[in-house]
């Protein structure tokens, strides 16, 4: 393997410690401490699971978790009557609707009831507009760890070419807009990009988010590049159950100057990002200075 691992277990240890003493000092200064609602309606295995994750990583950096089960059969209504309570509480900094909802529910109308400067996922309406337009947002947090990890393996960004395929709400577009905003010359690529092993072949950073196992070979990727691998696809290899990404990780690697692995690379990322972003939340709420280095 030619290219450096960019470990995103290791950088998303640190991402932590920098909440973990940012709500120490937040605690200590001025007697607050940051807070999460996470609200999951219904008993989605995975959801479950994610919730669970988001509850203990929360709780482990010095934070207040609350969780707010819900049974599959709530009624829109009553969703949006408890989102309403969590926006109004001052211990509440950060709400997160865990994603996908049952199918009665509107998951835009549900998303947008959320306080903009409470929404941690960054999906509300208002915070998607004010990326757009470069202006202080929530960020959404998959992407957000992606720039984290290309600002410290790069440095400055600026002038590079940036492909991100994929084009979803949660990970390609608000990716490509943050690549903009450090000065990347972006292209988008999805499902209908002409010629995409071309197009892929230009990038000094590719960030892949498409949800297709190892669909990116090694020479599709220009020598030297920065791979962003953010996919996780769960397949059958040799009997066992594996993870792998959107790219074929052992070839990529023989070409790229540097990628992330999976697992252990954008995943890890995401959930630091979550408690990032609460805890900007908790310092923008009290007109406090925000901590460096962990928002866009
Ligand atoms: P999505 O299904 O919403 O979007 C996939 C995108 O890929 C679409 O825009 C589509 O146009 C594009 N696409 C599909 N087939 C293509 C092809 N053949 N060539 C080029 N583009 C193609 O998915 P998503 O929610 O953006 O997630 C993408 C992947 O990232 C999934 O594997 C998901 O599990 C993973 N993911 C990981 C994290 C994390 O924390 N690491 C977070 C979110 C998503």
């Amino acid at each position: 393997m030619a290219a450096t691992l960019i470990d995103g277990k290791a950088f998303a240890a640190k991402v932590r410690g920098q909440v973990a003493e940012h709500v120490a000092r937040l605690k200590e200064e001025h007697g607050i401490t940051p807070g999460l609602a996470v609200v999951l309606v219904g008993e989605d295995p995975a959801s479950q699971v994610y919730v669970r994750s988001k509850g203990k990583s929360t709780v482990e950096v010095g934070m207040n978790s609350y969780e707010h089960k819900l049974d599959a059969e709530t009624s829109e209504a009553d969703l949006l009557a408890l989102i309403g309570k969590l926006n109004s509480d001052p211990a509440v900094n950060g709400i997160l609707v865990q994603l996908p909802l049952p199918k009665h529910m509107n998951e835009e109308l549900v998303i947008n009831s959320i306080a903009p400067e409470k929404d941690v996922d960054g999906f509300h309406i208002s915070n998607v507009g004010l990326l757009g337009t470069g202006q202080k947002s929530m960020v959404p947090c998959t992407p957000l760890g992606c720039l984290m990890m290309l600002r410290d393996h790069h440095g400055s960004l600026s002038g590079m070419d940036a492909v991100v395929i994929g084009r979803s709400n949660i990970v390609g577009k608000p990716m490509a807009q943050l690549l903009l905003g450090d000065s990347c010359t972006v292209t988008i690529a999805h499902s209908r990009t002409k010629d995409l092993p071309e197009v892929v072949r230009r990038a000094d950073i590719v960030v892949a988010a498409v949800g297709r196992p190892e669909m990116v070979p090694g020479d599709w990727i220009k020598e030297g590049a920065t791979v962003i691998d953010v996919g996780i696809n769960r397949i059958e290899r040799g009997g066992k159950n594996v993870l792998v990404g959107d790219v074929d990780f052992a070839s990529a690697a023989e070409r790229a100057g540097a990628i992330t692995p999976v697992p252990g690379g954008v995943g890890p990322m995401t959930i630091a990002c979550l408690l990032a972003n609460t805890v900007t939340a908790a310092c923008r709420a009290h007109n406090l200075a925000e901590p460096e280095g962990l928002t866009a």
